[in-house]
């Protein structure tokens, strides 16, 4: 394999723990400790995602190597490459949790690449660190499949997303009780290489305040601004103001994008916050399928829903909140980050507003037209419609005529449809006279819509029937779902299957509609 040119800039530019190794510890004062992968029987590279492979610049060739399945299996490193285990905390439903850190990531250090981007690279799985506190610090192939794949499904779907490289197995069990019920049981193994620009998340900045480490605290700040904000100008406080209205500001985008996309994360925990305003940690996340905005995919939150789809922009505030509580001490006085939190407020409703739209197929947003989208929206909960199969249908009502034919597959249950069908009539009467205000072609309108309401989404039970191959060593399953995942906005011939609603085997199946935290 070719030389890569590394640039490790978190280490080198910010205080490390002086002791190496996976010795379960509380680290002070440090931002990262030194830890190797542990080795695995026999690592296989079961799929990767080719578009991430050419921007890295792996060639095929080196992805058939003995040396990729080695390293990014957690047995070798390339030459540049200098595992390490990064210390965070984090507000874990809604509580303070003290030192989490990467208990089962490690970081094999920043790929620059050709065109001069920096990528960084870490094995989710690979073994022990400092922060794996109790756990074995290995993932099951279950939840690296699914970490796999969403990752290049939401990066295709337009939504900013940590992405994935490889996904490799090991060749070795390890043992989970999947639904804490106390049945565990031996499952395959396997270690997702995740890459990003940066995987700094809200809770490296909570850790360092809640010990009153200003100075680290500091530092972070400084060098998160440096590396991963270069855009921003100016310095002191007032840079600090605009870093942090930065990060709001992104965080509303992607909260705009998981509710335009029906995208349920299931554990916002501020450890699982991006600072770039990434999706990240792909665990009991979900898509909604038939419409339910007090819907979680998450069974260890099914009691308060903290996490559910329609409090997801709200629990993201509430984290921003935290992050501003942990970055006080580098301000003088709280308005610039309470200025921070209402920009956060504005640009989510200004893109909620403007996804909203652009899924009707209107040309511009009134207040009324917010009115006309949560009428919509009771109906589709309360007839229990498939969010993605309705929206993109929507386009295809003509309505000179309108008739919710075409929509007729969104539909769940047939006698909820019937019973609905008259307010669903009115709805699409006054959606009509609505749309005809604009004057825009049918034709126009339905291409933009096109453009916004994908066709196909990773349904939960899409991943599993993936999954359930893969645990036969069969990846196929995989790269069908990546092949189609890759255009999501493209009807392709011969793909229906994959854009069908959830089949009623999946409604109850473990995997299918319903997900713990156990990966
Ligand atoms: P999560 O809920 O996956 O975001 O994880 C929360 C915390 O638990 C993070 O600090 C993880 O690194 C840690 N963690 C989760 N699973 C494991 C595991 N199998 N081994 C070690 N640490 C883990
Ligand atoms: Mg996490």
């Amino acid at each position: 394999m070719r030389i890569f040119t590394f640039d490790n800039s978190f280490i080198r530019e910010l205080p490390g723990d002086p002791e190496q190794g996976p010795r379960v510890r509380q680290v002070d004062g440090a931002l990262h400790s030194a830890v190797s992968p542990a080795a695995v029987s026999s690592p296989h590279v079961l799929a990767y995602s080719v578009e991430m492979a050419s921007t890295l610049g792996f060639t095929p060739e080196d992805i058939a190597s003995d040396d990729f399945a080695r390293t990014f299996g957690g047995n070798g490193l390339l030459p540049g490459m200098q595992p390490y285990a990064t210390n965070y905390g984090g507000h874990q439903f809604g509580v303070w949790a003290g030192q989490l850190g990467d208990g089962r990531a490690i970081s094999l250090g920043e790929l620059i690449t050709e065109a001069g981007q920096r990528w960084e690279l870490q094995l989710k799985g690979a073994g022990r660190t400092p922060y794996s506190r109790g756990a074995d610090g290995r993932a099951v192939l279950r939840s690296s499949v699914r970490e796999f794949l969403c990752s290049e499904a939401m990066h295709h779907l337009g939504v900013p997303t940590t992405r994935a490289l490889s996904l490799v197995t090991t060749g070795d069990a390890i043992e989970r009780d999947m639904f804490y019920d106390g049945h565990p049981r031996d499952e395959p193994g396997a270690i997702v290489c995740r890459v990003a620009p940066s995987f700094i998340r809200f809770g490296h900045f909570e850790l360092p305040s809640s010990r009153g480490d200003t100075a680290l605290l500091k530092q972070l700040v400084d060098f998160t601004i440096r590396r991963d904000f270069p855009e921003l100008e100016g310095e002191g406080v007032a840079l600090y103001a605009d870093w942090f209205k930065q990060v709001c500001e992104r965080t509303a985008i992607l909260m705009a994008h998981w509710m335009r996309v029906g995208f349920v994360h299931g554990v916002m925990n501020t450890d699982n916050m991006s600072i770039l305003g990434l999706t990240i940690d792909y665990g009991p996340y979900g898509w909604l399928e038939d419409f339910d905005p007090d819907w979680t995919p998450n069974t260890t939150d099914a009691g308060r829903r903290r996490y559910r789809y329609g409090q997801q922009p709200n629990v993201a505030w509430w984290n921003l909140s935290r992050l501003a509580g942990a970055l006080a001490p580098l301000f003088d006085g709280t308005e610039a980050l309470q200025a921070g939190l209402d920009h956060y407020a504005a640009v989510y409703q200004s893109h909620d507003r403007a996804y909203m739209s652009a899924k009707l197929g209107l040309e511009t947003i009134r207040d009324e037209d917010m009115a006309l989208a949560q009428s919509l929206h009771e109906l589709l909960h309360q007839a229990e419609v498939d969010m993605t199969l309705f929206f993109r249908g929507l386009g295809d009502i003509d309505l000179a005529a309108p008739s919710l034919e075409p929509v007729w597959a969104a539909f769940y249950d047939d006698a909820k449809r019937e019973q609905c069908a008259p307010a669903f009539d009115a709805w699409l009467m006054q959606y009509a006279r609505r749309v005809a205000l604009d004057g825009v072609p049918d034709a126009l309108r339905r291409e933009r819509m096109r453009a916004v309401n994908p066709r196909y989404v990773l349904r939960n039970y899409l991943a599993q029937e993936a999954i359930d191959l893969a645990e036969q060593g069969d990846a196929s399953g995989i790269y069908a779902l990546l092949d189609v995942l890759r255009r999501p906005y493209e009807d392709q011939p011969r793909m229906e299957r994959f854009a069908g609603r959830r089949p009623e085997w999946a409604r109850v199946r473990a995997g299918c509609s319903m997900l713990s935290c156990s990966s």
